[in-house]
């Protein structure tokens, strides 16, 4: 057994060698990445119930390699918050997206969407001078600050440091506030009495299996009832059928967001892609 024991703890040591050993690598190929112009960002749309109209976006980043491929921010994210590249390459998300909000309001007018969100890690928000940054991208690019929204976790708000400081900062600015994930932390609750939140994100777990009674359904209704009594705004996340759209339509749900919909792109269809409840 003690062999056995020592040959798994080998065997472990080397798992964790490899990864290590490709967190590192990938590091060094966002750098590039990053100098090379590898990465970009596609939007989702956000729409409202029942019509399907596109009111928000949410922006996502992709990383296109010349020999990985495509890469999941699943999997670069944390890497680039553990090796703190997620700093810069979170401000030019940043601009990237009030720049890209500010042509499409030029180019689209009424048909453009109203607010834009914009996801922001643990690091980002901890990061000294993350409000000044935020305010200086939006002079710069002359994108309001109450048509941008910043999507943070609870991770990223009770990891301690000064992230509860930074979005008050941000709320301060004008800037709205979205819980992403909302209801799968420890303390979703909680949150809503620590921070000035605009916007919760109801996370696609509690999307998924909707239409089947049970469980699910009942948490999607706390979870609105809640919504609505502190006057925020509900958005229900990977909604990826009609019957779920249905749903939570029925449930009071005003918002929602998931393939069903539309998929992230570089450019949406803001004019004739509206997919109707019924
Ligand atoms: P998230 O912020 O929760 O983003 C939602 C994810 O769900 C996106 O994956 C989106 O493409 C996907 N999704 C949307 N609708 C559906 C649906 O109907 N079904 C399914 N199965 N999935 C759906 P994506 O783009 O791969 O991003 C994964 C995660 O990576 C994001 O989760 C976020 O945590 C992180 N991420 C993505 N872009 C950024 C970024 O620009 N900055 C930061 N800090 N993190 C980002
Ligand atoms: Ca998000
Ligand atoms: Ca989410
Ligand atoms: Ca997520």
């Amino acid at each position: 057994a003690k062999e056995g024991g020592s040959r798994q703890h080998r065997r472990y040591s080397a798992d964790l060698d490899d990864r290590a050993g490709e967190a590192a690598r990938l590091g060094v190929e966002m750098r590039t990445g990053m100098d090379t112009g590898q990465f970009r960002m596609v939007y989702q749309p956000i729409v409202a119930l029942p019509e399907g109209r596109t009111r928000y976006v949410e922006s996502l980043v992709r990383w296109q390699h010349p020999e990985r491929g495509f890469v999941s921010p699943a999997e670069f994210v944390p890497v680039a918050e553990q090796n703190g590249l997620i700093v810069e390459l979170g401000e030019w998300i940043l601009r990237t997206a009030c720049a890209q909000f500010v042509v499409w309001r030029d180019q689209h007018g009424v048909h453009a969407p109203q607010r834009i969100s914009v996801n922001v890690s643990a690091r980002q928000l901890n990061e000294p001078g993350f409000a000044a940054v935020v305010a200086e991208v939006l002079e710069c690019s002359g994108m309001p600050a109450d048509h941008l929204i910043v999507e943070v976790t609870e991770t990223a708000v009770f990891g301690g440091g000064t992230a509860v400081q930074a979005v008050k900062d941000l709320s301060a600015l004008g800037v709205r506030i979205a819980l992403d994930d909302f209801g799968t932390g420890h303390s979703s609750l909680g949150l809503l009495q620590t921070v000035p939140v605009d916007v919760l994100k109801v996370d696609k777990s509690f999307v998924d299996n909707l239409t089947m009674a049970g469980r699910h359904a009942v948490i999607a209704t706390a979870l609105i009832q809640v919504s609505n009594g502190l006057g925020l705004t509900a958005v229900a996340e990977g909604v990826e059928t009609a019957e779920q759209a249905a749903e939570l339509h029925r449930l009071g749900y005003q918002y929602a967001q998931g393939f069903h919909f539309g998929k992230p792109a570089a450019e949406p269809d803001f004019h004739g892609s509206a997919v109707a409840v019924v």
